[in-house]
């Protein structure tokens, strides 16, 4: 009988029944019981938020799907999308939509060999202008099948942004490049005003949740990019709530602040669909306020810690405090 309810995959019914039916059952165990069966549990109440809609949101929609362009917002469905569009921001998606590697976590679907649109640039420069942004942040899947995993449509963004947009400031979010310090070159002689490359989980959790990718790479590619340009600054980014311990949480968050990143944001996993990584942990937001005090105490420029924290969340807010 519960196996087909389970089946339904309605957890909020099955959590009603078998909170009136098992006398001995208390709604904690039966969150486990849908844990252990890989069913997504209802969020804490501090992580809903209303399902985007408003008139900015659908100017903004509809201006990046005329131009062709997809944002990593709707991609990897942020729950801040409502929050950015309606300020006019967003991180835009390049190097197309599908990604070569398989993060456990992640909504972006993997696939190879997907053509580049060489025209992006140019693209990314005349929506963002339009949506009169004046911080861009510019993000890609992984590419792990171009020579350079696509560092020179990077740096082509990059210069298409600031030759039309006046004082622009351009945040780019790049994958590993697999450590290729060519790749990074030709991203930092670009001028980016951020680099941005996330660790985003704990150096155990790799092989269960980015099989495809390593921890020390990505640590390296952060030291790499701050010696290199001290001049520009550095960020990463973490997920919380993927199984990780607090000390293994506070480790990652050691091991990037020794590789000179300026920079920090820590926000809530939260999984994408019931064929991703099950959510381990909902961080409370005290629990948040007190890892961004930790940041901050180590001595990073910038820390945002929060349930709803992303990558790019409020990134211009945390670069204009440093100008
Ligand atoms: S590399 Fe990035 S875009 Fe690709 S699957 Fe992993 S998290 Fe998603």
């Amino acid at each position: 009988m519960f196996g087909n309810l389970i089946s339904t995959y309605n957890p909020k019914l099955l959590l009603g029944i078998v909170t009136i039916l098992g006398e001995k059952m208390s709604l904690t165990h039966s969150r486990k019981m849908l844990k252990e069966q890989g069913i997504r549990v209802s969020k804490p109440k501090w992580l809903r938020k209303p399902l985007p809609s408003g008139p900015e949101y659908e100017k903004i929609k509809s201006l990046l799907k005329k131009g062709g362009l997809h944002t990593v917002c709707s991609q990897a469905k942020c729950p801040n999308q409502f929050e950015c569009y309606s300020k006019g921001t967003a991180t835009f998606l390049i190097l197309g939509e599908k990604c070569t590697r398989n993060c456990k976590f992640c909504a972006i679907e993997q696939s190879f060999n997907e053509a580049v649109d060489k025209d992006e640039p140019e693209k990314v420069a005349y929506a963002a202008k339009q949506m009169g942004l004046k911080y861009v942040v510019v993000t890609s899947v992984t590419r792990d099948d171009l020579e350079d995993g696509g560092a020179f449509l990077f740096a082509e963004v990059i210069h298409e942004l600031k030759k039309n947009i006046e004082n622009v400031f351009v945040e780019v979010l790049i994958p590993d490049f697999k450590g290729n310090e060519k790749a990074l070159d030709t991203v930092l002689n670009a001028n980016p005003d951020v680099l941005n490359h996330n660790v985003e989980t704990a150096k155990n959790l790799y092989e269960k949740a980015r099989p495809m990718a390593d921890y020390d790479q990505s640590l390296k590619v952060l030291s790499y990019c701050k010696n290199k340009r001290p001049d520009i600054y550095v960020k990463s980014g973490l997920m919380a709530g993927l199984g990780e311990t607090m000390e293994e949480l506070l480790n990652t968050i050691k091991d990037i602040k020794k590789t000179g990143t300026d920079f920090i944001t820590i926000g809530q996993y939260l999984q994408p669909s019931a064929n991703h990584l099950r959510v381990e942990k909902f961080y409370t937001p005290e629990e948040f306020e007190e890892i961004k005090i930790i940041c901050e105490n180590l001595g990073f420029k910038g820390a945002a810690s929060g349930p709803f924290v992303r990558s790019s969340y409020k990134a211009f807010e945390m670069f204009s405090l440093n100008k």
